[in-house]
């Protein structure tokens, strides 16, 4: 597989990342790094919503009815989510959505760590072109992963922190998966209260990015340091914390 083409020039547009985006996806559509998902995906769901989102949602990996219809986050679950949004005061056309593994697993079983690896880029990439303030992780394992930790989703739920995602410092809000909460009603009311954070975590300042060139300097402009996604695979900054736990970078899909 040839190198995402994802290196956006250090005062790329928004149209430019938007571009880089869609070579990023096709990318993505071809990819076979993963040969078990490979031959058993109907397609790749690489993510969809607003290229330009400040709040970027993502979840484990594509279920069946997504990996038919190659989109992120349908169905009851979908629908739910695309509701509590707009109780929010965000249409799901506003935000973007995507998953930490862009292929569905056989019989919905976990995400392998070598699988993640593989993938992993394809995230980073993501949040580097679409540069969002705040990352939502929906569910448990997508909150463990990006978190690094084994903390279960209700005891980190709506509770926003500052994190390092490849390339990225955003705003992490852990949500629950509304997949609970239509199994679980009591913990709708609590998914639209993390939900119902998202306009005030909007409109806070972005936080500082890393390095010492980087600066958000709003939209359309950068910082002047050149960014590459890589391929997947490839060995790249993951997530690191810098609030309220201990710093230095950390491997996003280690062992
Ligand atoms: S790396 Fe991602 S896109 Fe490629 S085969 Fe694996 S899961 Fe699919």
């Amino acid at each position: 597989m040839r190198a995402s083409p994802v290196t956006p020039a250090p005062t790329a547009t928004a149209a430019e990342r938007r571009a880089l985006l869609g070579r990023l996806r096709d990318d993505a559509r071809g990819c076979v790094r993963c040969p078990q998902l490979a031959a058993a995906r109907t397609t790749v769901v690489f993510g969809a919503g607003n290229p330009d989102a400040d709040v970027l949602l993502v979840g484990e990996s594509p279920g069946r009815g997504e990996d038919r219809q190659g989109l992120p986050l349908l169905g009851a679950a979908g629908r739910l989510m695309t509701d509590l949004l707009g109780e929010a005061g965000l249409r799901r056309e506003d935000v973007y959505v995507t998953t930490v593994l862009k292929c569905r697993p056989p019989s919905n079983r976990d995400p392998l760590a070598e699988e993640l690896a593989n993938c992993r880029a394809y995230l980073h990439g993501q949040i580097e072109l679409v540069r969002p303030k705040v990352v939502c992780t929906v569910g448990s394992f997508a909150t463990k992963l990006l978190r690094e930790d084994p903390a279960g989703i209700r005891g980190v739920r709506g509770r926003p922190e500052v994190r390092t995602i490849g390339t990225r410092t955003v705003r992490l809000l852990p949500l629950l998966h509304p997949d609970a909460a239509l199994y679980e009603g009591a913990l709708v009311e609590l998914l639209r209260a993390d939900l119902a954070l998202l306009p005030e975590l909007v409109a806070r300042p972005a936080p500082p990015q890393p390095g010492p060139a980087r600066v958000d300097r709003g939209p359309g402009e950068d910082d002047g340091s050149a960014v590459s996604a890589g391929a997947p695979g490839d060995p790249s900054p993951a997530t690191s914390v810098e609030d309220d736990a201990p710093g230095g970078q950390l491997g996003l899909f280690g062992p």
